[in-house]
């Protein structure tokens, strides 16, 4: 075992919640024990859904607000930086400043997002060219460029696979 496998992933993830988001990940599809925990935890009516869609209903700033009935694949999953971090490749601090840039970006792209516009709808529009299909809001390039910086840095230091894609959790 070395020095860094004690850190347990509450260090880092209790101040960043980035992968609950929408900005890692679209949805996560619940599975049935999932959905038996959730009912057992007295949340009936996310135990009929057959997903979640991020940003997480769930998510209270940066934490888990059903941590000990999240599902399994929340519970399981390590983005690169937790383990990294887990596994010895890094030390805390780096972690933590990693994170700290992430969360950074993450605000200046929400910074960027029209009123009223939902994070997962901002994701596909600041995705997409200008065309004269889609009304796109004024300052569209600006939402692009932040989304192309926070994409570029979650690949970094998040994403395993490190393709840009913002796609399911668990795939
Ligand atoms: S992005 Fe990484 S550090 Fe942040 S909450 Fe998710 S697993 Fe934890
Ligand atoms: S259930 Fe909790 S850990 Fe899972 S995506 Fe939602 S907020 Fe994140």
């Amino acid at each position: 075992m070395n020095r860094h496998a004690r850190i347990e992933p509450g260090v880092l993830c209790l101040d960043c919640g980035m992968c609950c988001t929408g900005a890692v990940f679209t949805h996560l599809d619940l599975t049935g024990p999932d959905k038996d925990r959730l009912h057992g935890a007295g949340l009936g009516d996310a135990a009929t859904q057959h997903r979640l869609d991020f940003p997480c209903r769930f998510l209270d700033g940066a934490r888990c607000s059903i941590y000990a009935s999240r599902p399994a694949v929340c519970a399981s999953y390590r983005c690169k930086t937790l383990a990294q971090a887990q596994d010895g490749m890094i030390d805390l601090s780096e972690a933590k400043d990693r994170l700290h840039k992430v969360v950074e970006l993450r605000r200046a792209f929400e910074a960027q997002i029209p009123p009223g516009m939902a994070i997962k709808d901002a994701i596909v529009v600041a995705a997409r060219e200008p065309s004269t299909e889609w009304e796109l809001p004024k300052n569209h390039l600006e939402l692009k460029l932040a989304f192309v910086a926070l994409q570029a840095i979650i690949d970094r230091y998040l994403r395993a696979d490190g393709d840009g894609i913002v796609r399911q959790r668990g795939d």
